[in-house]
Formats: C-alpha cells, structure tokens, sequence
C-alpha cells in the first residue's frame, strides 16, 4: 500500500486520533480528536510530519502522491462544507497552519483566507451578503499572503493601508468602506507586483502550495530554531500543515473570535478565563493590536469592556459545554481557539495550556482532588525546571513604592532592570551581565531573544493572551502587558508615563503578579510555598528514589536547603570560608608563609573561625550527613589583590613588600586549575588540611558531647587522579582525626571519601574505591577534563557550538551523557566492584538539572547535591524519572 501523507476530519469522523501528534503534530491531532468526540470543528486535512522531513532530506522536495491525497482530501472537504475551493458562486477558503508535536506558539506561519481572488471575492460576497466582509477578507489574504509566502516585508501593506486611513480621515480599520477596502485590493497587488516583480497569484491552487511550502519553510526560519533550542524541541521532528475551511469572525457583529484557558494559567484556579474580540479574526487577539474583551464575569476584575457572556449568551453557553467535555476528555487544562460565525460556535484548536509553576501544581494537586488523574500523573504534570519560578522572590508588600502606571499581571514573579528598547539591546546588556527589563510596544516572535535574556518584559499593547503574556509565562519571565498609559518613543529611546520620562538605563521594577510598574529598584522577599506544593512534594518523596543533598557552605544556605527538602550537605566547599573579612588576611599570611612554622602559625589563627564554622552547619542539619571537602582551590586565587593588601601584609609578617610581590609572582600559574590545587595541596603543605580535619572533628566531638548530637562527618579529599595520592592524605587524616576523637574522650565515627572529577580517577575507580568510603562525581570539574573545555573560559565561544547543534545543550548545564556520562557509569562499577557498600553521589552544577538528575537515577548513584534553590527542582527530577522508568 502506498504510504499515506493525509489525514481527514470533518462531520464528526476523523482518520487520526490525540495519540498521533508525532504524526499530525498537536494541533492536527486535536483537530481530529475533537471531531471525533462530536466538537463543531470546519472540516479540513493534515499533511503528517512525515512530508516536512522528506522535504527537508529531499532538497525542498514533495514526496510522490501528495498531490493526489491533497486533491482528494480537499473533495471531501468541499463536499462536508458544501462549498468549493476556487468556484465562482460558493468558494471554499481555507486556512494553512503549522502544527509540530509540541506547540511552539507564533514561530511558524499561518495564511489565513486561502482561495480569495478577483472571482472567488464575488462569491463570497455574494453567499455573506456583505461586500464590505468580502473585501476585508480579501486584502487580508493579500497582507498575509505576500508576507508569509512572497516574503515582503509586511510593513509595505501596512504603509498603504495607513495612507488610506489617513485618506478617508479614520482611525480603525473597521472604519474602512467596502470601495475602500476594494481600492486597497487593486494597490495591494500593484504593489507587491513592484516589489517582488510577480504578479499576485489568482490561481487557488497555486496560492495553496504555496502556503504548504511557506509554513514547511517557516519550519526552518531563525525565530523557530532558536525556540526549538531553548525548549529542547529535536530539529528532525518537522512540522504538520493543516488545511482547515475557513469559519469567520469578522462578518458582523454577531461574529466573534477569541482564545480561552479551562482554568486560570497564572494562578490555576478553577475558572473559565479567556479573551474574544467581536467582529474580528484570530490574529487579532493574538498579535494584542486590539485590546480584548473578557470571556466572563468573573474573568473582568481586570477591564471594564463587555464580555462574551452579557453579549453572546447562547454562544457562550455552549463554549462552556464544549469547555468541560475537553477538559474531562484529555484530563488537563486546556487552551482553546474558537470562532463565533453568525451565532454559530466553531472550535479551531485546544492544547494543554502552557501554565505557570504555581498553576502547575495547583492544576495538578486540584485535578487529584478532583478524581480526575492519579497522584503519578501529578508529578508528571509539573516541569521541574519551571519550579524555578516559585521560589524566587517576590516584591516586599511594606516596601514603598513609586507606581508609575498598572496594567494586565501577564507573568507573575518580580523583577527589576534597566530599561531597554529592543530585544537586541537586552541580549547585549545580559551578556555583560546587566539585569534589564525589555519594553516594547508590543513583542513579535522575533522578540524571543531578547525576552529570554530580559529578566521581564512589559508591553503597552497586548491582552493576558498576548504573544507577550503567553512566551513570558512559558519562559517563567514577569511580564506586564497592555500598559496604555505608556508612551513608547523608540527613536529617542524613552517612554513617557503622566510626567516621568523614563530613559533607556534607567531602573524599573515590575510585579508581573499585580501588574504595577515601578519607577526605580524596590526590595524583594522570599516567596512562601502554597500547601498545595507541599502537598505535591510529599506525593514526590514517596516515588523518588534518589536523595537529595545541596551544595552549602553556610548555615544560613543549610537552612534554606533544608526548607527546601535538603536531606544532607553532598558538598560544604570550605574554601568559601577562606575568603570571609575576618580571616583573610591570615590566609594570605598563611599562603606567603616560607616555612612550616610560620604556615602553622597562620593556621592556628584560622582554626578556631573553621571549626566554628563546622559547628553552625552540623548544628543546623541536625544530624544528616554532611559532607566537607578539604581546600580545593588553586592558592593564588588567595593572594592580595591590591596594593594596600600587600602593604598591610607585609608589615603584619615583617617581610618587605618587595619580597612579597615576589613570593605571590611565584605562586602565579599559566594553568591554575591543571595546577596546584585539590589534593595537592594536602601533599605539598599537609599543615592545611591537617587543620581542617582537626576543626571538623573537634566540631563534631564538642556537639556530639556537648548538644548529644549524633554525626557521622564526611570528609572529602577533592581533585584525586591516583589512589596513591589519596592512600597518602587518607593515612594522615585518619591519624589525625584519631587523634582529636581520643584527645576529647569522645566516641565519633566518620567517613574518608573523594571526588571522581579527573578522568584518571574515573578510569581507576576500583584502585581509588579501596581507599574511599564514599565518592562523589564532581562533574564540573570532569567535564572540563574530559572535554578539554575551560569551565570559565569556554562561555564565549560554547554557545555557538549549540546554536550550531554540535553539543545539544551547554555541557556544564546538562551533562554530556554519552562522553562524561560514560565515566560517570564506570567510575559507579568499578567502585561498586571493589566495595559494594560504598556511598554513590554527584555534587557537580549537573546534581540540580532535571536531565541530568534522571541520568543519576538510572545509573544508580545513591544521591545527587545541588544548590537550595534547586533542591525541590531535583527531587520532582528524581520522582519523576522513576515514573518514566516504569512506563
Ligand atoms: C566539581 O568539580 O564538579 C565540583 C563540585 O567542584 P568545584 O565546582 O568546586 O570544582
Ligand atoms: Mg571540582
């Protein structure tokens, strides 16, 4: 059998079922789905993702026989809607959309009124029995049309029709007479002739390929890939094209076009919330030109404009009715289009709703409740990425505030920033690691750069639906849209809100949950966790299996963690401690030392400050394991770094300061962290971690004696490459750690164990394990050494090899799986081989990255450590992998 490309839908039969999204993307099939369950859907076809990668692979080729399906399948079309594509009298037009598996909202193009020409208009003008529509309709087809598939800049249309406007002396396109739109018809065409030296096409089937073609070659445009990048979408997967008739909204005033969410998107609250526009057609709520309307009455907190409620009952009504069946249907929220035509409700799309994190999990903590999903299901429901979100802070509520102006809160969360005109100008201040708040009149897809870069984002234009409002939610950015009041000046790069100027630099805060803007930089809190996510955190921690332990060096960050759900320290880097103000100068003194004595002397200065330190963050995790890694760092980073440094210092030592520029030129590397540092510090002046390991100990013993504290300490000895290096600082922590026990009378087990960070460690894992109670696999410092990367160096150049798809994500971000994975993985057997109970963690940046976090579950380490913030996001990473392990 020939293989099949199409796929029809219409009068309530469908060829394709929800489950076939690879297939038909999303929104094909949903389009199929709804039809099947008897939702009024204007019948049409999809062209299957299978053609848009032919078409790739093929040099922009169709495969044989598409031609064939296209012409049958737009029969039966015509037959379902009893009109036909190209007639005289009755013509059916068609919208082209672009649907892949996952939504990618506004990347990819859309040609709307298909099949308009000089013949057809008549036609339809005569079965709407309104010229002035038919009109409207057909120079909208000629905008989108020469935009989308001639690629004329759309601005050139839009010129003319400002002139004309102008001409007529009116504001709003909806003023425009049925001869003026006529007129603009006959200049449309003599325009785009001018410009692209072709004639607009009149043939419908030609305007129909070429649709088809624009929406596969939209698949590829700069805007798409970038999205596809920052939302892990694979480039292969390909885009379906829709064929879908055309229902109208703009035909009068008993036509209507909107978008809805079954439940609040921002805040996941159980109510029907959505915009419409009367007399209007889909890209106009979308693109935020006009300012919507609410849905409902319980929607208008926010505008005082009529709702589809008062104004369309009967139609609303039964957009209530076809509301509840999808939502029971696909059990989640959904994000409807629909259109209202003479009365009649048409459904165009639903998806599930993108969500912010706390409607995530109030959606998914409600939906168990409910009876609708299982507490599995609710786990999956939330990205762990996105919890990001909940835990950031949110504007002090007693701060004073200087409200320049109050719009839609589009994207919760607060942010502050410098203000920027243009998405490029905030990726430029981002890079130099500017905080920036993106203003615009209203964002494009050609924004999303700079709305990623921009910690938020706020438009004067634009609804709750709003490209705006909708890419800023997904990306977890503050938004504030449709903030009249303000006036945009691009050119002189300033806004006017009443009597403030607010210029380009200048800083402004926005609550993207209330939707005030404020003038200047105003203090934040930490947010408080609804029930509803603690709720969701406890079904969480009965799946995982993986524990969670945080990177902390401070009590005050232990007990974040622990407020978080942290069940340990995986990694106290005691370094940190070196740099605080009271002991610094004792470092250096210890660092610059010439001899033992002199080092020892230093030490015994900072010792009682590290112990104490011990003893906070012992103290504070109450008896979860914690472990301390010994001094890490290369020596130089400790050396003064000013002239008056040096000076004091050399006065407090007595050397000159001659002496001591020397002695720190000396310390200098080309290669500090192939250097000197890690363990082979402890080899070089054992004195240092001599002192460490007595301050831990005595810390340990003074609470278990003291408090009745029970500890067992983990002490980790960082950068080993061979046992034999650890076998040699391993004999003298014991002795010494013996020492301090029997000295306080005390009875105190500890660990010994190391970090897997060099790819000779990984490789001689079962020589190490020998000497090494627990590891843990530092992968930051193992994927610069296994990839031959700069951990600090590479950023300049390591986001074009993603862009250019030769590493899929930045690998200190997420772990290479198949390179440092690998060592990962073997460096867990070869220990595992030699001592079967030995501890298995990573405390690499990878321990709080939700994939990498999955990785670690299914190679059987024991925990992953990241920092608090990350906590929650790595503990929903670990539920959730082991879900996907069952399925
Ligand atoms: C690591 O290398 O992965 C690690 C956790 O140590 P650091 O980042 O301190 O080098
Ligand atoms: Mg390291």
């Amino acid at each position: 059998m020939a293989q099949k490309y199409v796929y029809f839908f219409g009068d309530g039969k469908a060829e394709g079922t929800a489950t076939m999204k690879n297939l038909l993307g999303g929104k094909g099939a949903n389009l199929a789905e709804m039809t099947n369950i008897g939702i009024p859907v204007p019948a049409g076809f999809t062209i299957s993702t299978e053609v848009c990668t032919h078409y790739y692979e093929k040099g922009k080729k169709y495969p044989h026989g598409l031609k064939a399906e296209i012409e049958e399948n737009l029969k039966k079309t015509e037959a379902v809607m009893g009109a036909v594509f190209g007639d005289k009298d009755n013509p059916l037009l068609v919208s082209v959309r672009s649907g892949a598996r996952v939504s990618m909202p506004g990347m990819m193009d859309t040609v709307l009124n298909l099949g308009l020409n000089d013949v057809t208009v008549q036609g339809l003008i005569k079965q709407s029995k309104n010229e002035r529509f038919g009109y409207d309709s057909y120079r909208r087809f000629i905008q989108m049309y020469s935009n989308v598939v001639m690629g004329m800049s759309g601005e050139i249309l839009e010129e003319i029709l400002e002139e004309k406007k102008q001409e007529k002396g009116v504001e709003k396109d909806t003023d425009l007479t049925a001869d003026d739109l006529k007129d603009l018809v006959v200049r449309f065409k003599e325009k785009v002739k001018e410009e692209t030296g072709k004639a607009f096409p009149e043939e419908p089937e030609e305007q129909l390929w070429g649709g088809i073609s624009a929406v596969f070659d939209s698949w590829d445009v700069p805007r798409a890939v970038t999205y596809r990048k920052l939302n892990n979408i694979a480039d292969h997967w390909g885009t379906a094209v829709n064929i879908c008739s055309m229902v109208y909204g703009n035909m009068g005033d008993d036509c209507a076009t909107g978008v809805a969410f079954t439940r609040d998107p921002s805040t996941g609250e159980r109510f029907f919330f959505g915009e419409f526009l009367v007399n209007a057609q889909g890209e106009d709520v979308v693109a935020g030109i006009r300012t919507p309307q609410p849905i409902n009455e319980a929607g208008s907190k926010h505008s005082d404009l009529p709702t589809m409620e008062k104004v369309m009952p009967r139609p609303y009504k039964e957009l209530v009715n076809v509301y509840e069946k999808l939502e029971k249907h696909y059990r989640d929220m959904q994000d409807i289009e629909f259109t209202v035509q003479k009365g009649k409700l048409w459904m165009l799309q639903t998806r599930n709703g993108k969500r912010t994190a706390a409607a995530a999990v109030k959606i998914a903590v409600d939906m168990v409740n409910e009876g609708m999903i299982s507490q599995e299901e609710a786990i999956m429901r939330v990205e762990p990425s996105q919890l990001d979100q909940l835990l950031h802070p949110m504007l002090d509520p007693d701060a004073s505030k200087n409200v320049l102006t109050s719009a839609l809160p589009a994207s919760p969360g607060a942010a502050y920033g410098e203000v920027v005109f243009s998405a490029d100008d905030a990726e430029a201040a981002a890079k130099l690691g500017l905080k920036v708040i993106l203003v615009r009149q209203e964002t494009s897809p050609e924004d999303i750069h700079g709305m990623h870069a921009a910690q938020g984002i706020l438009t004067a234009t634009g609804g709750m639906t709003s490209h705006a409002a909708v890419v800023a939610r997904g990306m977890g950015r503050c938004c504030v849209a449709g903030a009249g009041e303000i006036r945009i000046d691009y050119k002189m790069e300033q806004f006017i809100v009443g009597r403030t100027v607010v210029k380009k630099g200048d800083i402004i805060t926005l609550d993207g949950s209330t939707g005030e803007v404020m003038l200047d930089e105003v203090p934040t809190i930490d947010p408080e966790l609804s029930g509803d996510f603690e709720i969701l955190m406890g079904w969480v921690d009965k799946v995982r299996r993986l524990r969670v332990r945080t990177n902390a060096d401070t009590p005050a960050d232990a007990k974040q963690a622990r407020d978080f759900g942290a069940e340990g320290i995986g990694l106290c880097r005691t370094e940190h401690m070196f740099f605080e103000a009271d002991r610094i100068m004792a470092v250096r003194e210890m660092i610059l030392s010439d001899t033992v004595e002199d080092r020892k002397k230093f030490l015994d200065r900072i010792e009682p400050m590290q112990k104490a330190d011990f003893k906070g963050i012992f103290r504070e995790m109450k008896g979860l394991p914690v472990t301390i890694r010994l001094l890490d760092p290369p020596l130089h980073e400790f050396l003064p770094q000013t002239k008056r440094d040096l000076q004091e210092i050399a006065v407090d030592m007595g050397v000159s300061v001659d002496d001591l520029k020397h002695k720190t030129e000396s310390l200098k590397e080309m290669n500090p962290m192939l250097g000197h540092r890690g363990c082979r510090l402890g080899v070089t002046f054992p004195e240092i971690y001599e002192m460490q390991v007595k301050a831990i100990i005595e810390a340990a013993c003074e609470l278990v004696k003291e408090e009745g504290f029970s500890i067992v300490p983990e002490i980790m000895i960082p950068l080993v490459g061979h046992v034999k290096e650890l076998a040699y600082i391993r004999k003298k922590v014991v002795q010494i750690a013996n020492e301090v026990i029997n000295d306080n009378g005390c009875k105190l087990d500890y660990l010994i164990g190391t970090m897997i960070e060099l790819p000779r460690a990984a490789l001689t894992a079962d020589e190490i394990a020998k000497e090494a109670q627990f590891f843990s696999f530092g992968t930051n410092d193992l994927t610069q050494t296994t990839l031959g990367l700069s951990r600090d160096d590479s950023g300049h150049f390591l986001p074009y090899y993603v862009e250019k798809g030769i590493y899929s994500n930045d690998p200190f971000v997420a772990l290479d799986q198949t390179g440092v994975g690998q060592l990962v993985q073997m460096g867990i057997e070869k220990g595992k081989s030699v001592r079967a109970d030995i501890k298995l963690g990573i405390c690499g940046e990878h321990g709080g990255e939700p994939s990498s976090v999955e990785f670690c579950h299914n190679s059987g380490l024991d925990y992953v450590s990241c920092s608090p913030y990350r906590v929650p996001i790595a503990r929903l990473a670990a539920a959730q992998a082991v879900l996907k392990e069952k399925d």
